[in-house]
């Protein structure tokens, strides 16, 4: 028999071998004898009140053994001669569409621009070493895309949007943590992301698959509404039926190579602001109501703040506990910040982007004449600004979060994780109004809801500006674009995704949809 249960545990319990057993036992008012095994389903901390709470969803399997594998099934399938689909961008989107297409038995054949993961690592290393951004492999370009290097948080809001769980089984088959798959805020950490990217390559290759690093796609022929070919930078054209695109929101020359065909886009709202770093001792101290170290049990704490000025929301985004401050720039002359953590999230500093809510058809009036494109011109101009006001590199402009508020320059700054360095600027008056005094008056109202959180030790760095695509490449119900047939724009890029989780099963999605009819 097996029964589930909850079971709330406070720390001095949860330091004692075998609770969980012990616990069921007291619960279900059984035999600690008779309890076969344990499974724990969900896990989560309550830390409203000074006593914090471990709250668990259990398993528990009475006179009976535990089962021992997965109920999901990969059904991957040799797919060397199969009909290809074929895929643009080799991140969360399209390798979750590559896998679908390999079950579905299609022959997934990847374009990617970037790197793989171990040749990623050195451009990688001089962004932050040597200021250089090479336009192909960085942060958010090469295999696993945006999510390689990311933080590797897996929670995601779109439940509806497809099976979440189905996509945490794939993770979990491809070498990730199957703490993933009880946390109620699952993570992996940069540090493991690369390895589960590179068995997902793996997987791709020995079904059948086909995957070309260094190819960027840079242009594609349409006839009569349908696409036919895409041609590579290296001047070869590739005829095609059907191609997934899933280039991220980042590939801004899709963007423009798509408005110069005349190819329909939108304008889509999204959100800019800055990022914040604190030292993660202050946020565990006002998560968890302690003085000094959290206790060894607990992670590092996070936080989520929104908070409404002058009409728009002003939140958090992307918080990373015991993480890094990274530059997510893809070319030169721009300076983007974004966060990641390693998977023990054990670094001093706790870091969130705050970030102010912008619609795009009320608050981008002087972009207007770039038409679907104006929110994409306006994060240019705020990237170039931080970029300036950063010196000129990668070092990223930054001001101590108090005087960020009050108007003043800092005349020093607090240490901080982002290794190209920060120099100090007055962010409170170039950063453009809109956003600026938003973020003043949301740090304010932070600060009253987490005590503490106002504080002088913490940094404000600049610019977070890429949150989500400012561009939405429109698709019908079937999900291609409704001008050109074959072509389903997918993922962050398309503006369907918010996230890895939200990214790869709308990879999934696309691939079902891709090949219907073939
Ligand atoms: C530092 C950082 C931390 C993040 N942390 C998290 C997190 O913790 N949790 C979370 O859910 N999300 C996080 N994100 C966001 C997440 O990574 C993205 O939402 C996700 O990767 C989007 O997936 P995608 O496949 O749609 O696009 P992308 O991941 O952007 O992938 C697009 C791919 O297309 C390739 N490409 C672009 N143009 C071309 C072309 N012309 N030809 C060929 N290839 C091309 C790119 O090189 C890239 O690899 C983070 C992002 C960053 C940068």
């Amino acid at each position: 028999m097996v029964k589930e249960i909850q079971l709330r545990i406070n720390l001095v319990e949860e330091a004692q071998p075998n609770i969980l057993v012990q616990k069921s036992a007291g619960f279900l008012k059984i035999r600690v004898d008779d309890i076969s095994g344990i499974k724990v389903l969900r896990k989560s901390i309550d830390a409203r009140k000074p006593q914090i709470i471990l709250n668990y969803k259990v398993a528990v399997y009475i006179k009976e053994p535990l089962p021992k594998t997965s109920q999901y099934h990969f059904n991957y399938q040799d797919v060397s001669n199969a009909k290809p689909i074929h895929i643009i961008g080799f991140g969360p989107a399209g390798m979750y569409a590559a896998l679908r297409c390999i079950e579905l038995g299609f022959k997934p054949i990847v374009f990617e621009r970037g790197k793989n993961v171990q040749d990623r690592r050195r451009d990688i290393k001089a962004i932050n070493q040597d200021h250089i951004v090479n336009e192909d492999s960085n942060y958010c370009f090469g295999e696993g895309g945006a999510g390689t290097y990311s933080d590797g948080k897996l929670y995601t809001r779109s439940l509806k949007r497809g099976d979440v769980r189905r996509i945490f089984e794939n993770l979990v088959y491809h070498g990730a943590t199957e703490q993933i798959l009880i946390d109620a805020h699952p993570h992996i950490g940069t540090n493991k992301l690369p390895k589960v990217v590179q068995n997902i390559r793996e997987t791709i290759l020995k079904y059948g698959g086909e995957i070309h690093f260094e190819t960027r796609v840079v242009d594609f022929t349409v006839k009569t509404g349908k696409i036919k070919s895409i041609q590579l930078q290296n001047g070869l054209e590739i005829p095609v039926c059907r191609v997934i695109l899933a280039t991220g929101h980042s590939a801004r020359d899709i963007f423009y190579l798509l408005f110069k065909k005349k190819i329909a886009l939108e304008a889509k709202s999204f959100a800019m602001g800055v990022r914040v770093e604190h030292p993660q001792h202050i946020i565990d101290s006002i998560q968890y109501h302690c003085k000094g170290d959290r206790n060894a049990l607990l992670p590092a704490a996070s936080y989520a703040l929104v908070q409404q000025v002058n009409e728009r929301g002003v939140y958090s985004f992307c918080m990373c506990p015991g993480g890094f401050i990274v530059p997510a720039a893809t070319a030169m002359g721009e300076v983007v910040v974004n966060g990641m953590s390693p998977s023990k999230r054990n670094n001093l500093f706790a870091n969130s982007g705050i970030v102010v809510e912008i619609n795009a058809d009320k608050d981008l009036y002087k972009y207007e004449q770039f038409g679907p494109l104006k929110g994409l011109e306006y994060q240019k101009d705020l990237e170039k600004l931080a970029f300036t006001a950063g010196g000129r590199t990668q070092s990223a402009p930054a001001q101590r979060l108090t005087d960020f508020v009050i108007g003043k320059l800092s005349n020093d700054l607090n240490p901080t994780s982002y290794q190209p360095g920060l120099n100090s600027a007055p962010l409170h008056s170039l950063l453009p109004k809109f956003i600026g005094s938003r973020l003043r008056k949301g740090f304010e109202a932070f600060g009253q809801k987490m005590k503490g959180y106002y504080t002088v030790e913490a940094n404000v760095v600049g610019v977070e500006s890429r949150t989500s695509s400012p561009v939405c490449i429109p698709r019908n119900d079937y999900l291609e674009h409704p001008e050109v047939s074959g072509l389903f724009p997918c993922g962050e890029g398309g503006g369907y995704a918010g996230g890895i989780v939200s990214a790869a099963m709308d990879g999934e999605r696309c691939a079902e949809a891709a090949i219907k009819g073939l």
